[in-house]
């Protein structure tokens, strides 16, 4: 079952297209990092997924089909957005109330004793917690709708690295527990190398590359060997990335596999996610690499340095 699909999903304000011919399929399962820099339309595609921004051009379903924002499609994902919206003059358990009576599925049992475990008084307004407790008692009020498909939008952004290392810690384990889905978009690159196992790269209002992590690594090498022959392998090789340093050019390239041989008198190497993400990221002004085939971008072409 794909989590989120869409076909030439756009989303335009005015004359920019925040998102532009977005074509994924998402298998469930998985926690997906969607990352790209400010302003890439990662918030539009997470509010299209979610249903609270009407798509200007193409389709989106999620969970097996399901139109986004339709009332199944709404019982069965809990979104976190950027600002964690809580009512800052409610005590948390009147939060945990009102979220109860808007939601047809809740857990409240869950709902206090997380918050208990975690030490955040029922009785405290939400506006004096700390931007930490704030954000634990958003997942939580997420968490309690017991959601098929949970979507997180720089839900770290706010948090010191222990807030941060708790709030993931708990994502990991309502993964662990309930086996939801996790959509989560973040500009912390360590992190989600940590959690997630599914990677979507978008810049420029459009997907970049996406597939599951370990696809995404195995398809990869680092080279590096004289750079007086880098050119010679512009046309036989997909370069996503070429930097020059000195005598010695570094091309990471896309292959067959680890088991690809390196050109001879050059070395090869596998690649980091972080280093992966970051070429993609500053190569995509240039061009666009394909992904794996269940996941398309709309549009594409290869990088050649
Ligand atoms: P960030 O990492 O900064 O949160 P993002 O990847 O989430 O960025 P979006 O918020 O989706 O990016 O914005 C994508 C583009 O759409 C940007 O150019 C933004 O200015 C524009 N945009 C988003 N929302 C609106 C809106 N309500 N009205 C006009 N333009 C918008």
């Amino acid at each position: 079952m794909n989590i989120i699909e869409s076909a030439g999903l756009g989303k335009r304000y005015g004359r920019t297209w925040a998102l532009r011919d977005c074509t994924l399929a998402i298998p469930g399962g998985h926690v997906v990092a969607l990352v790209g820099p400010n302003g890439a339309g990662k918030t539009t595609l997470l509010s299209m997924a979610v249903g609270l921004t009407t798509p200007t051009a193409g389709v989106i379903s999620v969970l097996g089909g399901d139109p986004a924002g339709s009332p199944d499609a709404l019982d069965r994902i809990a979104f976190v957005a950027q600002d964690a919206p809580l009512y800052k003059n409610l005590p948390a358990a009147d939060m945990l109330h009102l979220a109860r009576n808007l939601n047809r599925r809740w857990d409240q049992q869950y709902a206090e004793s997380r918050l208990r475990d975690l030490g955040i008084p029922l009785k405290r307004k939400v506006g004096k917690l700390s931007g930490g407790q704030q954000s634990q008692l958003a997942l939580t009020v997420a968490l309690a709708r017991r959601p098929d498909l949970l979507v997180l939008d720089e839900p770290l952004a706010m948090l010191d690295p222990v807030a941060r290392d708790d709030f993931m810690a708990s994502v990991q384990k309502a993964v662990a527990d309930d086996g939801i889905s996790v959509v989560l978009s973040s500009h912390v690159l360590a992190e989600l190398e940590r959690m997630a196992d599914y990677l979507i790269v978008l810049s420029h209002g459009q997907v970049q590359i996406a597939g599951e992590v370990g696809d995404l690594l195995a398809g990869h090498r680092m080279l590096t060997g004289p750079a007086a022959e880098a050119g010679q392998h512009a046309g036989r090789m997909h370069i996503v990335q070429h930097r020059s340093a000195g005598p010695q050019s570094h091309l990471l390239v896309r292959t067959a596999g680890p088991a690809e041989p390196a050109p001879p008198g050059w070395q090869s190497r596998d690649v980091g996610l972080e280093e992966l993400v970051l070429a993609y990221l500053r190569e995509s002004g240039a061009g666009v690499m394909p992904g794996p085939a269940e996941v398309q971008a709309g549009t594409r072409t290869e990088v050649q340095a």
